[in-house]
């Protein structure tokens, strides 16, 4: 699984453990076996999709591990988050959508605190931000996550309390933010640590193994994998934490779907083979589309010459599959590659077996710091030749 030779922190992989201590399984195995039903003659090997709205009462129904009614919980969302839980190292929770997840994880800071995000974070993240500026419920301060002084200082200069939300990499600009240093900065001064791990998966990297309190995840990109569900999970080692966001989830209301969770599951036994295949080949487009004439600047932490080419060594166990191209010629050029491929899909979205490629600027509410000219791939599963070969001949079409 690996592209590079970084430690892996995951379990499994610690190697060296007590002689006679069992060794924990990789997370590559925990895809496949967590969360089904107990192993017993005649069980059925995956946990199914529980339709019910509510739940027989009488004796403790309500009780401990009574579920009650289906907006409190429902045993398929329970076995996706307990693989989900497993791979985090952490106690997840499901949500209807990456941004329910969000919203809930913003929801933990008090009102007027403070979010410190990534200039160039995740769109709806900042949408999300700016409305709840708007309702003077939080204030939002933009900062550079490649520069932990700058976040240090701009943790300092918050008065009251704080949200350091963190993304890496970021979407889409790739930049690599030094997670154990910005969280360990964050806890000093009392900051909720949140880590968007969208891009990278728990395969990646796992930001509570890094000191972050919270993760969150767009549970419809990678973790899913087929572009047919949309969800989000929520992920704490901490039981107080955990409890007001499932709290926020029944009160609120927005839960997922079972037949959702149980497409997640699903789609999540083959996390690492597809995201196996797909940075392999991503690392190999990056490099053959710098050569490419009608391309000004290529960005993916797998070349050597990246910004965030030696943090992602050692922070991450590949190099994830979204690969940044910016096409010279400006937005015009890059519209015109969007125009002219066949293979690869004009699409927004990521993560899953299909090539998606877009011009993110596209989106009236597209941070700025991302280049008009920048075209977004998510590399999929499709043979590297095939998609190649159409990249290729669009951003020649672009360039004639
Ligand atoms: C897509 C995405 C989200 C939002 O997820 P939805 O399921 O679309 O609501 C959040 N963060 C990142 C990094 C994403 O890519």
């Amino acid at each position: 699984m690996p592209v590079n030779d970084a430690p892996t922190p995951a379990p499994g992989s610690r190697g060296g453990s007590p002689a006679g201590a069992p060794r924990a399984l990789s997370p590559e195995t925990l895809a496949v076996v967590a969360g089904r039903p107990p192993r017993a003659a005649g069980s059925e090997l995956n946990t199914p999709v529980s339709l019910s709205a509510t739940y027989v009462g009488g004796g403790d129904a309500l009780g401990e591990g009574g579920l009650g009614y289906g907006r409190f919980g429902n045993p398929t969302w329970e076995a996706l988050e307990e693989a989900l839980g497993a791979l985090e190292g952490g106690g997840a929770l499901t949500f209807a959508s990456g941004m329910a997840a969000v919203a809930a994880a913003l929801h933990l800071a008090p009102a007027g605190a403070t979010v410190l995000v990534p200039r160039g974070a995740y769109n709806g993240t900042h949408a999300l931000l700016a409305l709840l500026a708007e309702q003077r419920r939080l204030r939002v301060h933009p900062v550079d996550v490649t520069d932990v002084a700058a976040v240090r200082a701009g943790l300092a200069a918050v008065g009251g309390p704080a949200v350091l939300w963190l993304e890496s990499p970021t979407n889409p600009l790739l930049e690599v933010a030094d997670l154990a240093a910005l969280a360990a900065a964050g806890r000093e001064r009392g900051a909720l640590v949140v880590v968007d791990n969208t891009f990278a998966t728990p395969l990646l990297q796992r930001p509570l193994d890094l000191g972050a309190d919270v993760v969150v995840h767009a549970v419809t990109k990678y973790l899913s994998g087929h572009s047919d569900v949309l969800l989000g999970a929520v992920v704490t080692r901490s039981e107080d934490l955990r409890a007001r966001l499932g709290r926020h989830r029944t009160l609120h209301g927005a839960i997922p779907g079972p037949m959702e969770a149980f497409l997640a599951l699903r789609g999540l036994r083959t996390l690492p083979l597809r995201l196996e295949r797909s940075q392999r080949s991503a690392a190999e487009l990056a490099l053959r589309l710098r050569g490419h004439r009608a391309v000004a600047r290529v960005r993916h932490p797998s070349l050597p010459d990246d910004p965030g080419h030696e943090l992602a060594r050692t922070q991450m166990r590949g190099f994830g599959a979204i690969v940044s191209v910016e096409v010279a010629g400006g937005a015009t050029a890059a519209d015109a590659v969007v125009g002219a491929v066949c293979l690869w899909v004009p699409a927004t979205s990521l993560g899953g077996v299909e090539s998606l490629v877009e011009r993110r600027r596209r989106h009236a509410g597209e941070p700025d710091v991302v280049p008009q000219q920048l075209l977004r791939l998510s590399v999929g599963v499709e043979d590297l030749e095939d998609l190649w070969e159409d990249l290729s001949q669009a951003l020649d079409a672009a360039a004639r």
